[in-house]
């Protein structure tokens, strides 16, 4: 559907200025997600969203951007950019929430990824309901990867005024060439937001393209259902090879390999063309993540790594 309005575009029509509001495409996910279209901040791509989000909330030193580690590298960058303070506080064992040290951090906004990234885990909503009624400032549930997910944190947003669920177009619709994504929070919260916003940031072409998108969730549904099902396969086919893998929600898998050999692997599958991701961090140095390919990409991905083993 994204591709018909694509192809069939007027060329008239830009001659004009976009809509600020992205209206068309607000109504969109409305009707998808069943939450009012003045509900709905949308960016070009959520990496804006999060940008608007810092820039409104913790400009300046006095309070702080606070997220738990490890988690998605861009909080850090956009706050550097601002600059604002930041708060990293390392996830507990196994992916525990540490609520108790990040309420005490007292974070101006407070960014939680979910499903994570690096890790794949979901914070319960538990968890996630229990952190927005403690932390003082706005709550971001960054569900950058929901659409693989068991659950959405997106009811949380009528519970608590200060809670922000962030989305993107470009994992589960495949977007992310077009730069699409969207916030779902209170008109109160994003009236702060939209002052900072810029007046122009998604284009005409973007806002009809993703609303088609949007509204084609039949489709996205079911290529998110492939990205699953070949997600479970390989991660079943990863630990026949000898690698721990955890349960993942999103695109992507954690794997350790048998002997902790990340780097290696990492560096002799690059040399094969196949690009897996290699973190030289704290937790993640004797692990690699996966993206789930198709069934093809996933058998080339095994044979060299069976290859690399040997
Ligand atoms: C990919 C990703 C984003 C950014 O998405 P865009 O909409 O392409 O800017 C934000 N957060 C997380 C956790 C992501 O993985």
């Amino acid at each position: 559907e994204a591709m018909a309005v694509l192809r069939t575009l007027d060329g008239e029509w830009l001659r004009r200025y976009p809509d600020p509001f992205a209206r068309e495409f607000c109504s969109a996910v409305s009707e998808a997600l069943d939450v009012p279209p003045d509900w709905v901040i949308v960016g070009n791509g959520s990496d804006d969203v999060l940008n608007v989000l810092i820039r409104a909330c913790a400009e300046g030193h006095d309070r702080a951007v606070v997220y738990p580690m490890p988690t998605y590298v861009l909080y850090r960058t956009l706050a550097a950019m601002q600059p604002a303070t930041v708060v990293e506080i390392p996830y507990l064992p196994n992916f525990e929430l540490p609520i108790a040290d990040l309420v005490a951090a007292q974070g101006a906004v407070t960014f939680i990824a979910s499903p994570n990234s690096p890790s794949g885990h979901s914070v319960s909503l538990d968890d996630l309901r229990e952190l927005a009624r403690r932390v003082m400032g706005v709550l971001a549930i960054d569900e950058a990867y929901a659409d693989f997910a068991e659950f959405s944190a997106l009811p949380l947003v009528r519970e608590f005024e200060n809670v922000i669920v962030l989305r993107t177009m470009s994992k589960g619709y495949s977007l992310a060439g077009l730069r699409l994504g969207f916030g779902v929070a209170n008109p109160a919260l994003l009236a702060g937001l939209f002052k900072v916003k810029d007046s122009y940031n998604i284009d005409a072409i973007a806002t009809a393209v993703g609303a088609a998108a949007m509204r084609d969730q039949a489709y996205m549904k079911a290529c998110a259902e492939k990205v699953k099902a070949s997600r479970a396969k390989l991660s079943v086919d990863l630990k026949n090879l000898g690698f721990a893998v955890r349960d993942s929600q999103a695109n992507f898998v954690l794997a350790t390999p048998p002997d902790g050999e990340a780097e290696r692997l990492y560096l002799g599958l690059k040399e094969r063309g196949i690009l897996v991701r290699y973190f030289k961090q704290a937790g993640l140095s004797d692990k690699l993540r996966i993206s789930v390919g198709t069934n093809e990409q996933n058998q080339t991905l095994l044979e060299a790594l069976i290859s690399l083993l040997q």
